[in-house]
This record gives structure tokens, C-alpha cells and sequence, in this order.
């Protein structure tokens, strides 16, 4: 089997909402070519793609001319219009950032300005605008980002392997990437297995890396030494109960802590289900592969920081009880460092050799989500 080499144009690793992009719009555009996706679990989204928020960020906290904020606000445009057409059940809710002290008043004036740079307007609200809402009375200040929204990401993507099966993307799950075997006139062949660890080659022109926790492990292969790393950091979330359901009827965040995460937030579903999350949780980082065989364990949410969440979640709701918090469920950033050194913005790279090419999607991370239609569309111009 193993001399056997299957040969596609395009082949894209990973069905996360990267992956499915790229082969939903690949397929649309270049309908001569032939496209196969490869995917190492039985379905598509089992890894960060359906661990998130749901989001669609406006665009706010990303440095001016990052590609983040590049594609964050372009693909925010694109992924509402994509909604409307397919009829993917989103809510363009809206969200406040809110400022509880005085030294976070400065920040929120920074963070205005800063969004501004970007493209993206938010409307400034003092405390005297805010008393009318009792709810939002308790804050100083907010900033207003009218283009910030929900989505069901699972019927997002459904829809975009749809898509790419119905133009003939060859979709195969249970089987995966290897390792590269050789880059030179006949294209790129790598080694490939299916699920029963049977190994068989594959050739292609375009190599496509969109394996996510996986994808600077697989970078690695096409560069001459150890460039790359993904190191998990865990995102933990808690749900409130049912008293809640439409208690704010926006998302509220509050300012961004100092080391640019965005602290824990209140977001809702489409049902209108509370929760409270993502924290910040490096402790799996550096005992553990991002990409280790036994996913799970960085899955498994216990109840063990039940009142940090409760700190944090009180500033935000002051009639929260310790009580109303349930353990939901753990999302997983894959976190980009080259050369030993944390990017922090995404990292495409592309890789030429002869006629062929490689690139490779590092460090998609927040707002991955709401980039990955940008994202994939940025691309198909490399191949006109
Ligand atoms: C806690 C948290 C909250 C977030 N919230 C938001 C948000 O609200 N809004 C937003 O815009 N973004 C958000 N994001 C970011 C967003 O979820 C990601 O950027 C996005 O899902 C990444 O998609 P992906 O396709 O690159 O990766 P993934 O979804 O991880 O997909 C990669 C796929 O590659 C497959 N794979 C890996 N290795 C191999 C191999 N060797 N062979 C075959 N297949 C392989 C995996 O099985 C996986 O299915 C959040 C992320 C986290 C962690």
C-alpha cells in the first residue's frame, strides 16, 4: 500500500473552521482542480473550532496593521453576509466593554482609539447614560461596538462541508498527516494513515496546514530545524443557570487585564444560555505537547476555580451567587511560539519550491473564528 501515491492539487490538513474554509472557497473558485481535505477525527470541529465563544468580534483589541486585525474586521463583514445568504442563525447583539475603577477609565479611552485605528467605531457611554439601565448602572463608563455578534458555529460549518462536498472535495476523515517525505519536480509527497494506522503516500501541488493545535508540529516537517511550537493555554468556562437566560441582552466584557487577554466575560447562545469565561490557564503548557495523542486531558473541566470565576463574575452581575456557577466546558488557544519567542499575531507562512508551495496557518487563535472566512478568501488569490 504504502508505494501507492494518491495524488490531489490541493490538499488542506484539518476541518476546523480554517480548513473548511479554505475548502468550501478553493472548490468554488478552481471547480477543475481536484481538492482533498484530511482530518484525524471521525468529524469535523472536535478541537478549538467548537471550543470558543461563538463570537463575531468587531475588531478592537488587535495592533494596527496586525493581520488579526486585518482579517478580524474584514472577515466580521464577510461571516454576517455569509449568515444572511445560507441562513446560519447568528445575533448581531452588540457589546459592551465596561470600566469599574478609575485607573481603567484611562484604558478605556486607549481602547477607543486603538479600535479606531482598526476601522471599527465605539461609542463612548459616561456613567450618567449608563444609570438609566439598572443593570448597567454599577459601571463608570463603556464602550459600544455595535458589530459584535453571536453565530452557531457548528451550522456554520456544516454548512461550509456541505459546500465542499457538493464541489467535490474529497473529505477524508480518520485519516492523517505523518510526516513530509520529499519537496521536488513530482510536488510535495507526504506519508498519510488511515484509522487503522495504515500508512500510504500522498502527492500534491498545494499543501494547505490548518491543523490547528497541530500545525506548527506539522510546519516543522518543511522547515530546516525545530522553528515552531504550539503550547496550550486552556480557556475555562462556567455556566449560570436559567435566571439569567436574557438578563443582559448584549455582551458585556470587562477592560482587557494588562497581559491583552480579554478577561472573563459574560457571553450568551443563541438560546439565550449565560456563561461566564474564557480564564487564562497556562498550567498544561509546558508539561504537555499542544497537540498531545490525549486531547481529553486538557478538556476535562472540574470544578476547582469556581471563585475566581465568582470574583470576576460579580463585577460584571453584583447579585451573582457563588452557587449559580456550574463547570461548562475548556477551549484550548494554541499559542504560537517561534523560536522560543510568543507571537502574538497570527503567522501564515508561505513556503515556494519550484511549482510548488506550502503555507502554513500558525497561532489562529481569537479571533480565528471570525477571521477564518478573510483569511481563506486572502488566499485564493496566491493560486490565480
Ligand atoms: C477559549 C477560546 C475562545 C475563543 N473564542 C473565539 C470567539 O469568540 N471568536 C472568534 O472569532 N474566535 C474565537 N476563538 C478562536 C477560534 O476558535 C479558533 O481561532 C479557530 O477555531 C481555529 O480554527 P482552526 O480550523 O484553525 O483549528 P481547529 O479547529 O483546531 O482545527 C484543526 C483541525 O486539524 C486537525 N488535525 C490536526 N492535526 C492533524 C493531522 N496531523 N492530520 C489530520 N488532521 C489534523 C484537528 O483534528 C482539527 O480538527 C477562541 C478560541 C478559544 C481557545
Amino acid at each position: 500500500m504504502k508505494n501507492e501515491v494518491m495524488y490531489s492539487d490541493f490538499i488542506i490538513i484539518g476541518a476546523g473552521v480554517l480548513g473548511l474554509n479554505l475548502a468550501a472557497q478553493l472548490s468554488k473558485r478552481y471547480p477543475e482542480k481536484s481538492i482533498a481535505l484530511l482530518e484525524r477525527s471521525d468529524r469535523f470541529g472536535t478541537e478549538t473550532s467548537s471550543r470558543n465563544s461563538e463570537v463575531i468580534h468587531a475588531g478592537i483589541y488587535y495592533d494596527e496593521n496586525s493581520l488579526k486585525a486585518k482579517y478580524c474586521v474584514k472577515g466580521n463583514k464577510l461571516l454576517y453576509s455569509f449568515c444572511n445568504e445560507y441562513s446560519i442563525p447568528f445575533l448581531k447583539c452588540g457589546k459592551y466593554i465596561v470600566s469599574s475603577t478609575e485607573e481603567q477609565d484611562e484604558i478605556i479611552l486607549d481602547l477607543q482609539n486603538k479600535a479606531l485605528k482598526n476601522g471599527v467605531n465605539l461609542k463612548f457611554l459616561n456613567k450618567d447614560q449608563l444609570k438609566s439601565d439598572e443593570k448597567m448602572s454599577h459601571f463608570r463608563n463603556a464602550l459600544y461596538s455595535s458589530e459584535t455578534g453571536i453565530i452557531d458555529s457548528h451550522k456554520l460549518m456544516q454548512t461550509l462541508e456541505q459546500m465542499a462536498k457538493y464541489q467535490n472535495v474529497a473529505l477524508a476523515y480518520r485519516n492523517s498527516f505523518v510526516k513530509l517525505i520529499d519537496v521536488g519536480t513530482d510536488g510535495i509527497v507526504f506519508e498519510a494513515c488511515d484509522e487503522n494506522g495504515n500508512s500510504y503516500y500522498m502527492r500534491c501541488q498545494y499543501f494547505l496546514n490548518a491543523g490547528g493545535l497541530s500545525s506548527a508540529k506539522i510546519a516543522n516537517n518543511f522547515v530546516s530545524r525545530e522553528v515552531y511550537k504550539t503550547k496550550a493555554c486552556r480557556g475555562r468556562y462556567y455556566s449560570l443557570p436559567a435566571k439569567y437566560n436574557n438578563y443582559f441582552n448584549k455582551l458585556i466584557y470587562p477592560i482587557p487585564d494588562p497581559s491583552g487577554c480579554v478577561g472573563i466575560h459574560i457571553t450568551f447562545e443563541l438560546d439565550g444560555k449565560f456563561k461566564l469565561g474564557p480564564d487564562v490557564d497556562w498550567s498544561f503548557a509546558e508539561s504537555n505537547d499542544a497537540d498531545d495523542q490525549n486531547l481529553y486531558k486538557f478538556f476535562d473541566m472540574r470544578d476547582d476555580v469556581k471563585e475566581k470565576f465568582y470574583v470576576e463574575g460579580k463585577r460584571l452581575i453584583p447579585t451573582l451567587e457563588l452557587k449559580d456557577l456550574s463547570p461548562n466546558y475548556i477551549g484550548v488557544r494554541p499559542k504560537l511560539f517561534i523560536d522560543n519567542k510568543l507571537e502574538e499575531d497570527f503567522h501564515i507562512k508561505k513556503i515556494r519550491e519550484g511549482n510548488n508551495m506550502s503555507v502554513h496557518f500558525l497561532g489562529i487563535e481569537s479571533p480565528g473564528l471570525t477571521s477564518s472566512m478573510a483569511i481563506a478568501e486572502d488566499l485564493l488569490e496566491e493560486f490565480k
